[in-house]
């Protein structure tokens, strides 16, 4: 069994405790996508035949970029491994991203995961860490993606928040 990982390297904004590797300027997401696409190509024998059972969207944001650049990478990842028809197909998204036209675009680019970005649900320490989105749109997010039948979503949180009890 084997996956496949691709990083999205951009951000509507940094939050404050980051360090992965990301730019908020994303002028560049069409080369970026290209060379994406050329690399996979260059690596399509890496694999060999082994099944991919899962592909793995993270950054950066990957919904901060359009859905038909994720669309455009798994059908090349389709075209060029072996993936299986129920892979699972993760992406990392930010809650403020999330629309009913992104979650129709999602599903019909056959991905069925999502790694939600919470980190809080308390709007003080969200504002603290420099969060895009307030705990309201959390809910409301995760509500919308079950609504376009989502079922399938982790939620990342952050603990030790220094001058927090929790
Ligand atoms: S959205 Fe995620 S990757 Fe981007 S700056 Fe915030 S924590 Fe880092």
């Amino acid at each position: 069994m084997a996956g496949i990982y691709i990083h999205i390297p951009y951000c509507k904004v940094k939050c404050h405790y980051c360090d992965f590797h990301f730019s908020t300027q994303a002028d560049n997401a069409n080369q970026m996508q290209l060379a994406m696409l050329q690399e996979l190509d260059q690596r399509h024998s890496y694999l060999g035949s082994e099944k991919i059972k899962t592909i793995y969207f993270g950054g950066g944001t990957p919904s901060f970029v359009s859905s038909d650049f994720l669309k455009e990478v798994i059908q090349k990842i389709r075209s060029l491994f072996a993936v299986e028809n129920d892979a699972e197909i993760t992406v990392e998204c930010n809650p403020d991203d999330i629309t009913s036209s992104l979650l129709e675009a999602y599903s019909s680019a056959g991905i069925n995961r999502f790694s939600m970005g919470v980190q809080s649900f308390d709007d003080d320490v969200l504002t603290f860490m420099n969060r895009a989105h307030s705990s309201r749109e959390i809910i409301d997010s995760i509500a919308l993606a079950k609504e376009y039948g989502f079922n399938n979503i982790t939620i990342d949180l952050i603990y030790g928040i220094p001058n927090k009890k929790s």
